[in-house]
């Protein structure tokens, strides 16, 4: 029998992979035996090239880049598949269509810890891609999760923190106060949950907040876990 083995197409970035592999690792869980871990194998993509891509809008291209690495994670072992980044999840169909194992949707992986939740209406936090487009939005909506986007200022500001600090991995206290200043005035708009829709931001927030949060980095980890035990 194949031995259980997950594949992160990860660098994306290098900040939000070295999450999930500590997330991975810690949220293991082995009654049996406190050395074992899951295994897993990890390609680590060129963060530049994806970045220059997203910034023209050339998103075949980066779905090319994707495929690439999920098509060397399964010749290399692994059994089920993550895209370590909520905004690449825009390939993702291209990406499960070239190959033979399944990849988990870290859309489906939120949308299920804010039901369990018994809650519906959600903050979505990510970048401008994401919040400007509708293929993660309507994979939500379509859940059953009803959306509070933040404002065009914030969104513009959201971008810049996550590109030029999170995913560089510097996590400032300025972007910890504005992260939090824009979770509040949505959850004054009426939004019942933070969803930490963009991989870095585990950075700057945790669930010890006082209003619920689902950290998307989190919830697809436990559902990669889920996949292989
Ligand atoms: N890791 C991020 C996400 O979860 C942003 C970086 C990217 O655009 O891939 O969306």
């Amino acid at each position: 029998m194949t031995e259980a083995r997950i594949g992160l197409i990860g660098g994306l970035s290098w900040a939000s992979t070295s999450s999930y592999y500590q997330y991975l690792n810690e949220m293991f869980d082995d009654d049996a035996n406190e050395w074992s871990k899951p295994p897993i194998v990890i390609d680590s993509i060129d963060f530049a090239r994806i970045v220059a891509l997203q910034r023209i809008g050339d998103w075949s291209a980066t779905g090319a880049i994707l495929v690439d690495s999920a098509q060397r994670l399964e010749r290399a072992g692994a059994t089920v598949l993550g895209i370590g980044a909520n905004t690449m999840h825009i390939n993702y169909d291209q990406v499960q269509d070239a190959v033979n194992i399944p990849v988990i949707d870290v859309r489906t992986a939120v949308a299920t810890e804010v039901l369990a939740m018994n809650e519906h209406s959600v903050a979505l936090l990510g970048t401008k891609y994401l919040l400007d487009g509708t293929f993660y939005s309507d994979r939500l909506e379509a859940l059953g999760v009803a959306l509070i986007r933040p404002s065009t200022t914030q969104i513009d500001r959201l971008q810049t923190v996550i590109f030029d600090e999170l995913t560089n991995g510097i996590a400032s206290d300025s972007a910890r106060i504005f992260l939090h200043d824009v979770a509040v005035s949505c959850i004054e708009r009426g939004a019942r949950v933070i969803a930490l829709c963009c991989t870095e931001f585990g950075l700057l927030m945790n669930e010890s907040e006082k209003f619920p949060v689902v950290d998307s980095t989190k919830a697809h980890v436990r559902a990669l876990l889920a996949a292989i035990c």
